[in-house]
């Protein structure tokens, strides 16, 4: 933790705030016990705060404080991370129907788990470009071929399906985080 992020937390500026507060009181009350013979050191500082102060009871739970703030930021921070994965880089392409196909998997948020998004054809002459559906053909993106769809033969939701219980079967250690079809 660096101070900036300290300071903007609302727990620790409080503790800080009264850390501050006890310094700047005991140092008053050395100057004023330096001149007035009568009051002592810890009678300013009592008179000051109201209450008596150990000085190992407010060490001891400024240090209680300080463990239980880290615990609840640590597991704060482990609910909001983004699990890191093999599949994500590791599976992205495949052949399935006879043909190479290329897909993303995508983090979704609110179900904790990664989503199969971006699912397209490999074009079958460049092997470079995607597949995209037009009205009567596909399409490459990258060479600019046309390919009547009946000749491909194709079905993208099977395709999605079998891709999900592959990425299951071979990366069982993390199947909770692989998505199922929408
Ligand atoms: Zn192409």
């Amino acid at each position: 933790m660096n101070i900036k992020k300290i300071w903007r937390d609302p727990v620790w500026s409080k503790v800080i705030a009264g850390v501050l507060l006890m310094v700047i009181t005991a140092i008053v009350s050395v100057i004023r016990s330096s001149y007035s013979e009568t009051e002592s050191f810890m009678d300013v500082l009592n008179t000051v705060l109201g209450v008596k102060i150990n000085l190992w009871l407010a060490l001891a739970v400024v240090l209680i404080v300080w463990i239980v703030v880290s615990i609840v930021k640590q597991k704060k921070n482990k609910k909001n991370s983004i699990p890191q994965v093999p599949f994500v880089n590791g599976f992205t392409e495949g052949d399935y129907q006879r043909m190479k196909w290329k897909w993303r998997w995508k983090w979704n948020k609110s179900l904790n788990i990664y989503d199969l998004t971006d699912l397209n054809l490999v074009c079958p002459l460049c092997n470079e470009g995607v597949l995209t559906i037009g009205y009567m053909n596909y399409r490459c993106g990258k060479c600019g071929v046309e390919i009547n769809y009946r000749e491909l033969n194709v079905n993208h939701d099977a395709v999605k399906t079998q891709i999900l219980e592959d990425a299951k079967r071979n990366y069982s250690s993390y199947e909770d985080f692989i998505g199922e079809v929408n």
